[in-house]
């Protein structure tokens, strides 16, 4: 099945606009702009502690509340911009001897290396693609705009945050989190996605420093600067799902997204091939789950939620006001959508069939969606058994 462009496959309307990230789900919360509470409710989830609530005991908070100990500990956090392991200069750990010049190398053969040296640092993907003005931030999260010039290396003052013209390339990269535990959400025996903004800061920045010992500069990302799953998307790691994460064909929705903007040349990959968006149409897996109707059984609009969302482009918009608001009441990051996800699968020949089909034989997948359903995927495990199984990797 031939592959689309990025724009083909997701139109954007004329008029779009730079996403303002004082408008995030998050923010809105603090400012009172939503109805979702600013934090989670301490004394139920302490009652729940004293309680010994199977997923919710002390050990299970303390499991993954841990896992987020590498991106805090380094003042990294979840994507705390020019900070930590995400900082817009060296950390001065590979520096380039001044007498030896900068590496040259065609684009081909710096993806090559890149890609290489990325999978041994921890990506489990890692591609490329044309830095898209389109994605980056409009401001700061503090409200401090974010502009381009005409400059080598980028730069964050009080007044601004700039992004040199000649960062003209974008390396997108996925960090693996792991189905087994997945299997828990909504309970707090769900550590994935915290371990996940642990693993980012540790690739991001690791790439970003190996790219300046080679002579050249990296702004690394977390959260922050720019929408990730659009940049992963236009590198060809995947597409976006109902309910609006990214998909990817080897993984399904189990990544969390890092990105680095650079000046060194990179060879763009093409979209990641079809098939993801089709399935979403055919399978309501997600949408009939989620405990806060945040995911829509409708199509595919222009049209977000609230300012929640960045409208203008054509894909589902997850309701983040309302997914947030079910966060705060069950005092853990649900995480309901990426368990039940026809694509949250373990590594299996089984599940590479069923994904061939699902690329190549479209016609077949109102069938896949009922026999996912009639196999039990995607339920939740039992917590009280979590401690006394042996760890399996995955
Ligand atoms: S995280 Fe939970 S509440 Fe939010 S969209 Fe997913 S299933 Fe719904
Ligand atoms: S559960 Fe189904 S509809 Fe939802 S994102 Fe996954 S494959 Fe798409």
């Amino acid at each position: 099945m031939g592959e689309k462009t990025f724009d083909d496959a997701y139109p954007i309307k004329d008029g779009y606009k730079r996403f303002d990230p004082r408008n995030t789900a998050f923010s809105r919360s603090f400012r009172g702009d939503s109805g979702a509470a600013q934090r989670d409710n301490a004394e139920s989830r302490e009652e729940k502690m004293v309680r010994n609530v199977p997923g919710y005991t002390l050990v299970d908070y303390s499991f993954s509340g841990a896992a987020l100990t590498a991106a805090q500990a380094s003042h990294s956090g979840r994507g705390q911009m020019n900070s930590g392991f995400y900082s817009w200069s060296s950390l001065g750990v590979a520096v380039k001897p001044e007498g030896v010049p900068r590496w040259e190398g065609t684009p081909q053969e710096a993806s090559k290396i890149l890609k290489k040296a990325g999978k041994y640092y921890g990506a489990s993907g890692m591609e490329f693609c044309e830095t898209d003005r389109r994605w980056i931030y409009s401001h700061t999260g503090d409200g401090r705009p974010i502009v381009f010039e005409d400059v080598e290396e980028g730069y964050v003052t009080e007044e601004k945050a700039v992004i040199p013209d000649s960062h003209r390339w974008t390396v997108a990269i996925t960090v693996p989190m792991e189905v087994e535990e997945m299997m828990y959400s909504p309970t707090a025996l769900n550590p994935v996605s915290s371990m996940g903004f642990s693993r980012m800061p540790v690739v991001a920045g690791t790439v970003a420093e190996f790219i300046r010992g080679l002579g050249y500069h990296a702004i690394p990302c977390g959260n922050d600067t720019a929408l990730s799953v659009p940049i992963a998307i236009q590198a060809g790691l995947g597409h976006i799902g109902r309910h609006g994460r990214l998909i990817t064909w080897e993984r399904g929705p189990m990544v969390r997204i890092a990105k680095i903007f650079t000046d060194l040349p990179l060879a763009p990959n093409p979209p990641a091939p079809r098939g993801i968006i089709e399935f979403c149409d055919a399978c309501m897996k997600c949408a009939k789950q989620c405990p806060s109707g945040s995911i829509t059984e409708g199509p595919r609009t222009y049209e977000g939620h609230s300012e929640a969302n960045n409208p203008g482009a054509l894909k589902w918009y997850c309701n983040a006001d309302t997914c947030l608001q079910y966060w705060r009441e069950v005092g853990s990051g649900c995480s309901i959508c990426f368990r039940v996800c026809n694509f949250t699968k373990p590594e299996g020949i089984s599940h590479d069939i069923v994904k061939w089909f699902i690329r190549n034989v479209p016609q077949l997948n109102r069938f896949w969606t009922w026999t996912d359903d009639l196999m039990g995927y995607g339920k939740m495990k039992d917590p009280r058994k979590y401690w006394d199984t042996p760890y399996e990797p995955g």
